[in-house]
């Protein structure tokens, strides 16, 4: 398997170097040259294997045998043996047509950690194999950041920085990458908002000479191996449930970056018969009016209750519309110009016929948000969190007669715990959440400087 990038302009590469380069050095992202196919047949004799055994399986057909067996199957083990289910995803039925997938047994008890944990393997196995000094950089708006320290800390060969905005991310989010004490990690707390903090991480990466005298590394969903990581979940979940060949089975998937569903559209690419891929959003609801009228057009950003959500630039759609306009590197290209330039793209006729077909969308109100926590709670005794709940409104929206739904719970409900006191509703925190507000914080506030950042950076990487 060879990797290229969606503008074409990068020398195919093997998996291992696909990972290293992070963002193509062509501006592009990094896709397969073709996507496997698994068969049926293939697919029933995965029916009873283990999460770590299932990615095992998958993994095997995208790493070219770069990484032997036996080392990849230790790092699957190792990644997933910090959660707190032995089933890593495991499965909770709410009625007989709705099903949630947790993906929030990780150890920052949100679905970034099922990638990011086996990331951090992965980047402390080649810098060890190839002798390779790894610098993770990374901007965050609270999940990604945290669940990236968490994969890293303490390894060898690694040293990571995390820039988010100061003040203005959850309180459980901040403790979480900030209690950290581990002389590997270095927090920026930016004075400016997430925009500010990854413009900063944009012109560092684009800088490509900086990029390589540093060893930069990204942790962000651009990076391929992370949209794989997240596909094995789809079937996982598919393979759980009784006869799914003969049942009509939709994914609701909390949707920001286009990330997570995008590794959807891969597992369905792969062969898993998924009926409805449904695109949740809040009212950042780019995605679904892409979906509903062909036009992609990034602006006027809101705050909700859903903060991790709260995205205005997918940069996973590239992925997806490389697939969608027949995987021609220039007509993409000239497409992601036209973005640059006019500030949206439009997709009309035959092309917005197929988005219908892939897709369907809806964006969730902040109200119907903190209905459906209050109504799952009511009338099933189940705690959602507000980036759950929006899944779950989507489904309740487009999940048809005979249909299964499966909605992907992306957090715990502990980690925004803001949202849910609005309704009058008090949760237990979960003991790793109550113990970080007993500890000590870890982090440098700095002005929304790129000079002053760069000093920063010098003096950590030494
Ligand atoms: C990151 C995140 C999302 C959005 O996922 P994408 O892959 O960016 O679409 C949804 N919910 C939670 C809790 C998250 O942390």
């Amino acid at each position: 398997m060879k990797y290229i990038s969606t503008r074409g302009n990068v020398e195919a590469k093997g998996f291992i170097d696909t990972v290293l380069m992070g963002l193509a050095d062509d501006g592009g992202l990094m896709v397969p040259s073709e996507i496997p196919v698994i068969s049926a047949a293939t697919l029933e004799e995965w029916r009873s294997l283990s999460y770590q055994d299932l990615f095992l399986k998958i993994f095997a057909y995208y790493t070219n045998d770069e990484i032997p067996y036996e080392d990849l199957q230790e790092m699957a083990y190792t990644s997933y043996a910090n959660f707190r289910a032995p089933e890593v995803t495991p499965m909770h039925q709410v009625s007989d047509s709705l099903y949630v997938l947790e993906l929030f047994h990780g150890p920052t008890f949100a679905f970034k950690d099922v990638a990011l944990q086996f990331m951090g393997e992965l980047y402390s196995y080649i810098s060890k194999k190839q002798n390779e000094i790894i610098h993770i950089l990374g901007a965050t708006s609270g999940d990604t950041g945290a669940a990236a320290i968490q994969g890293v800390r303490g390894k060898e060969g690694i040293k990571i920085c995390i820039l988010h905005p100061h003040g203005k991310v959850s309180k459980v989010q901040e403790l979480q990458m900030t209690t950290v004490d581990d002389s590997n990690v270095l927090n920026l707390s930016v004075e400016g908002n997430f925009d500010d903090c990854q413009k900063v991480i944009k012109d560092l990466f684009g800088d490509l000479d900086f990029k390589s005298r540093y060893h930069l590394r990204a942790i962000n969903s651009i990076n391929f191996v992370r949209i794989l990581a997240q596909s094995v979940y789809y079937f996982y979940a598919y393979l759980q449930i009784e006869d799914s060949a003969e049942k009509k089975i939709n994914f609701s998937v909390p949707s920001g970056n286009f990330g997570n569903i995008f590794s959807g559209y891969l597992a369905k690419r792969m062969g898993l018969p998924i009926n409805k891929l449904i695109i949740a959003t809040n009212e950042n609801n780019i995605l679904e009016r892409f979906v509903n009228t062909g036009e992609y057009k990034p602006g006027g950003f809101t705050s909700t209750y859903s903060p991790s959500m709260d995205i205005q630039v997918a940069s996973n759609f590239e992925r997806y519309l490389y697939y969608l306009i027949g995987e021609d590197a220039e007509k993409l290209s000239a497409y992601m110009s036209k973005l640059q330039s006019e500030g949206k793209i439009m997709i009309e006729g035959e092309d917005l016929q197929q988005v219908q077909q892939d897709f369907v969308a809806l964006g969730v109100k902040n109200d119907q948000c903190l209905n459906t926590i209050s109504k799952y709670q009511q009338e099933h005794g189940y705690l959602l969190d507000p980036h759950t709940a929006c899944g779950i409104a989507a489904y309740e929206a487009f999940n048809g007669l005979d249909e299964i739904g499966i909605t992907f719970a992306t957090a715990h409900p502990a980690k925004f715990d803001e949202a849910i006191q609005l309704i009058d509703i008090k949760q237990e925190f979960p003991a790793q959440i109550e113990a970080l507000f007993a500890m000590s914080q870890h982090q440098t506030v700095v002005e929304h400087d790129k000079d002053e950042i760069v000093r920063q950076l010098q003096a950590f990487y030494g």
